[in-house]
């Protein structure tokens, strides 16, 4: 599980951004995560709880999770599919020639704040 570490790296960037704008309470985070990205939601929830408790600056703060759809396109055809329900072969002719187009995001996309 590695989602403690990213919720200290988002912390961290959250706290620098915070200072430049002189923020002294950070009310929401929105974080953009794509659905086959390595980071389950659930447990950066969880982490998230417990790690902004030890800061001044985030320890009121929501995280908002942002789901992108993950999107495959099929080099061969060049259609567009699911990819949770059809991973890596193409639904419309059997092609492995694909690759991801979106669904591997992880991007902080807003920070409220006061
Ligand atoms: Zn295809």
């Amino acid at each position: 599980m590695h989602e403690l570490g990213v919720v200290f790296h988002i912390i961290d960037d959250v706290t620098d951004v915070g200072r430049e704008n002189g923020l002294t309470s950070v009310q929401s985070v929105t974080l953009q995560l794509g659905t086959v990205s390595s980071v389950i939601p659930e447990y950066l929830t969880d982490c998230w709880k417990w790690a902004i408790k030890k800061t001044d600056m985030l320890k009121e703060a929501e995280l908002i999770i942002e789901p992108i759809p993950a999107i495959t396109f099929c080099e061969d055809c060049k259609k567009e599919y699911d990819t949770i329900e059809h991973g890596k072969i193409c639904p419309y002719c059997g092609s492995g020639n694909t690759y991801l187009l979106q669904g591997n995001e992880f991007m902080i996309k807003e920070i409220a704040g006061a």
